[in-house]
């Protein structure tokens, strides 16, 4: 081969070598071989050249290499970090994602108990079942510090009773403190439910004069037939919580309600609505089970018919309504006289019946004194009119007169009918 094509080839080399800005060392050495070239070109073979020109271009190939291998690694590096941090952002928001989804399972759970829980209070007919479902459910399923469930009364909004929840406690029935006192009147005069923070509402808080450690507290009025007749608190609920508490405590109100109404519906069957004494049916219910009661233990036991003497004429004189009124009072002097434990009922228009439990003859006539003096002494005030008037009481005594109720109900009938022969406003 003609050894010009090397020097030019050598030549290319040199310049392509310069224009990549080979080092000079690189360049002076190729100049130098190029003169060697020119001067001994008869005797050094190519493949010499060849390496010559290998051993030359082999710093430049180094140093290409070595750029570039740089740049790969600095490259490399910096995925490396970029992925790492994507990787530890990962790790977080997957951190994140598992604490959110247990929060979500747990408001799931109480979405689930919540849902259990109104099936099972709407089976219940008691406030004490219903109460005791509700205090399981928020033990359960909520973390909270303590809970109180004031009753109030009708109409005038004093405090019933206090029943408190507390984790690992049964409820109990507690005394009213100051502080139900003034959660109720707050209740009361804002008519809907509060939830405050300890840090956010501080002004709030400042209508309380009882201070109480509770970081949060959630205050719900209970509403039956628009009208609130209780408020229930929870203290130390966590935040997350509220809305959940919320529906649970609504359907606590509206089984409540239920319970209130059902109630309602019951007394209403078991009292009279005039005189609010038991009704004529309840009333020998109760009589029954008392004779039964006094048979097994073999106790005695006293039934008093007491009827209003010439009430006919006191309605044709003062009117039937004042009448009603008369009736009305009569009933609650007598009922006023009796026991708590004694029976009184309607028995008919303007006849009531008693039951003395544990009561012999000899007591039963000094009970039976007592109503009619009492009667006898009382002015009704009714209608800008004033009524007096007297009663008569016959008496029957268990087992003497009778064993069973129908029996003893007979033995007074005739004895009230002595009474009424002898003159009237008397015991037989
Ligand atoms: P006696 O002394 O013999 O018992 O005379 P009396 O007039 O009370 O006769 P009786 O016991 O038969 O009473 C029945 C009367 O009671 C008839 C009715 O005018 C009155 N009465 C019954 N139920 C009611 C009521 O719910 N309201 C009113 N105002 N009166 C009633
Ligand atoms: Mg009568
Ligand atoms: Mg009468």
């Amino acid at each position: 081969m003609n050894p010009l094509v090397y020097f030019i080839f050598y030549l290319t080399i040199l310049v392509l070598s310069y224009k990549v800005k080979l080092s000079w060392s690189l360049a002076a050495s190729g100049f130098i071989s190029a003169v060697v070239f020119m001067l001994e070109i008869k005797r050094i073979p190519y493949e010499a050249v060849l390496f010559a020109l290998f051993l030359n271009v082999m710093p430049f190939i180094a140093e290409r290499f070595k750029a570039s291998f740089a740049s790969y690694k600095f490259r490399m590096r910096t995925e490396l970090e970029t992925t790492r941090a994507g990787y530890d952002n990962l790790l977080a928001e997957d951190k994140k994602q598992l604490e959110s989804n247990l929060e979500t399972e747990r408001k799931m759970q109480q979405v689930l108990s919540l849902y259990e829980i109104s099936k099972d209070m709407s089976s219940c007919l008691t406030f004490e079942d219903i109460f005791s479902i509700f205090s399981s459910a928020l033990k359960k399923s909520f973390r909270f510090r303590l809970s109180r469930l004031v009753l109030l009364k009708t109409p005038n909004d004093g405090i019933d009773a206090v029943y408190e929840i507390e984790l690992g406690r049964s409820y109990a029935r507690v005394a009213p403190d100051n502080f139900d006192r003034e959660i109720v009147s707050v209740i009361l005069e804002e008519r809907k439910e509060i939830l405050l923070t300890r840090q956010e509402n501080s002004q709030f808080l400042r209508r309380f004069s009882v201070v109480k450690d509770f970081e949060t507290l959630i205050a719900i009025p209970l509403v039956s037939e628009e009208k609130i007749v209780g408020v229930l608190c929870v203290e130390n609920i966590s935040r997350g919580y509220f809305q959940n508490f919320l529906i649970l405590a609504g359907q606590f109100a509206i089984q409540l309600q239920k319970v209130i109404l059902y109630k309602k519906v019951q007394d209403m069957a078991i009292t009279d609505s005039l005189t609010e004494v038991s009704t004529r049916r309840y009333f020998l219910e109760r009589f029954r089970e008392e004779v039964r009661r006094s048979m097994r233990r073999k106790t005695s036991l006293s039934f008093l018919m007491i009827d209003l003497d010439h009430f006919k004429e006191k309605n044709d004189k003062f009117g039937h309504l004042v009448g009603d009124v008369v009736l009305k009072e009569i009933a609650q002097i007598l009922k006023s006289n009796l026991r708590e434990i004694d029976i009184i009922g309607r028995y008919g228009g303007e006849e009531f019946g008693v039951v003395l439990a544990g009561i012999s003859r000899e007591g039963a006539f000094q009970v039976a004194e007592r109503l009619r003096s009492s009667i006898e002494h009382s002015v009704f005030k009714a209608y800008d009119e004033k009524v007096s008037g007297t009663i008569s009481i016959g008496i029957s005594v268990f087992p003497e007169d009778g064993v069973e109720e129908n029996s003893l109900i007979e033995s007074a009938d005739r004895s009230l009918y002595k009474a009424k022969e002898k003159g009237r406003n008397r015991v037989e």
